[in-house]
């Protein structure tokens, strides 16, 4: 190795650990590690071959960190950090009355994610069932408002836990946005009037369809790829893959992630995102949960409305596309389910599934007791 090409490693060393420490900073807001480091290469004035490389590999180190970071194992008590969170993000059971008061002369439309949102994050996620009360409460919420499950999820595979025809799915992180296959009640408001989608029983969306093959392809070389690794699990959500590391030793979740890296370095037209105990494989589009909202949003009628209050309840980064959504609009309200704090464009939070299980409950109460017609009680 060169005197040059140690200084260079050297260089690009520091510049990762500069990266590291002024990423979500206020210096470059919102900025993830790899991204900082290109700003940062390109003002030093270094080989852009050079930082490509090791930036593939930081991006994967951020992402494992993050993972550790956002996991419940590693909740802190009560601490300072905790209570000011809380001070910015209330309890959405405790702020009921002003959320409800909010919504005032306007359609509320509820949008839920699935996993540790309507079921608890459970170690095989071919089990990640949710109770019957859950069932109930969300046929009671579907009785009353629009309702939308959006989740990374296989539309199916979900559709087969919330068992639910009156609902509609976003699948695959929106990619896979199907209509209710059973009327909906009268009661849910003027979903069926405005430019409402008469093809409710139909896909409505499907915008990653082309993808499909090489979902396909990437999946069984993953299987093949990560089968060594004890405990990992890759499912195929149909417009997406995901690679959990919920079963895994954490001691090796940075070779398993490595593993993924390596795989889609021959895909580049498919990109890796980092949720709870989870990577993510999807197509490069510009589709994510937020779009799946507005997709939504604007199928209910509502686009470009002000007369909808839309309710996202999600616990995981993907969901904060859509509280990012809610909140440049200044829209409704996005409800984080977290027991740690976390950085958040949600408003509000609840604990965890039996608190939005309470939380939906008690919706349907109100709406119940302010409805004015008898006939709807
Ligand atoms: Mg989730």
């Amino acid at each position: 190795m060169t005197n040059q090409n140690v200084v260079t490693h050297e260089v690009i060393n520091t510049l990762i650990a500069v990266a590291a420490s002024i990423s979500n900073s206020t210096v470059l807001p919102g900025a993830t590690v790899p991204e900082s480091m290109a700003v940062l290469g390109r003002f030093w004035g270094l080989p852009n071959k050079n930082i490509v490389k090791r930036l593939e590999g930081a991006k994967v180190s951020a992402w494992i960190d993050s993972m550790r970071a956002s996991s419940p194992t590693r909740a802190k008590s009560e601490s300072q950090e905790k209570r000011s969170w809380i001070l910015c993000h209330p309890s959405a059971l405790n702020t009921f009355e002003k959320i409800t008061y909010s919504s005032k002369g306007k359609q509320i439309v509820v949008f839920l994610d699935y996993d540790g949102t309507l079921s608890p994050i459970v170690a095989d996620p071919d089990k990640a069932f949710m109770t019957r009360k859950m069932r109930a409460t969300l046929k009671g919420i579907a009785r009353h408002f629009p309702t939308a499950i959006v989740t990374g999820r296989c539309r199916d595979k979900v559709y087969n836990f919330v068992k639910l025809a009156e609902l509609y799915y976003a699948g695959s992180h929106g990619m896979d946005i199907k209509g209710p296959t059973k009327s909906q009640s009268p009661k849910q408001g003027n979903t069926n009037n405005n430019n409402n989608n008469n093809n409710n029983k139909g896909v409505l969306f499907q915008p990653a369809s082309q993808f499909l093959p090489m979902i396909d392809e990437v999946y069984k070389i993953l299987l093949e790829k990560t089968k060594s690794v004890p405990g990992a699990k890759v499912e195929n959500n149909k417009f997406c893959l995901s690679v959990h590391f919920r079963c895994v030793d954490e001691k090796s979740w940075a070779a398993l992630g490595e593993k993924v890296r390596l795989v889609l370095n021959d895909y580049p037209q498919l990109r890796l995102t980092q949720g709870r105990k989870v990577l993510e494989i999807r197509p490069t589009i510009k589709w994510d949960k937020g779009k799946a909202l507005e997709f939504l949003l604007a199928s209910f009628g509502y686009e470009n409305s002000n007369d909808v209050f839309p309710i996202y309840i999600g616990d995981d980064r993907t969901d904060e596309d859509a509280f990012k959504v809610l909140r440049s609009k200044g829209q409704g309200i996005g409800i984080l389910v977290s027991r740690v704090a976390k950085e958040t464009d949600a408003s509000y939070t609840l604990q965890d599934p039996s608190e939005v299980e309470q939380f939906l409950r008690r919706l349907v109460e109100w709406k119940r007791s302010s409805t004015v017609t008898p006939t709807s009680v």
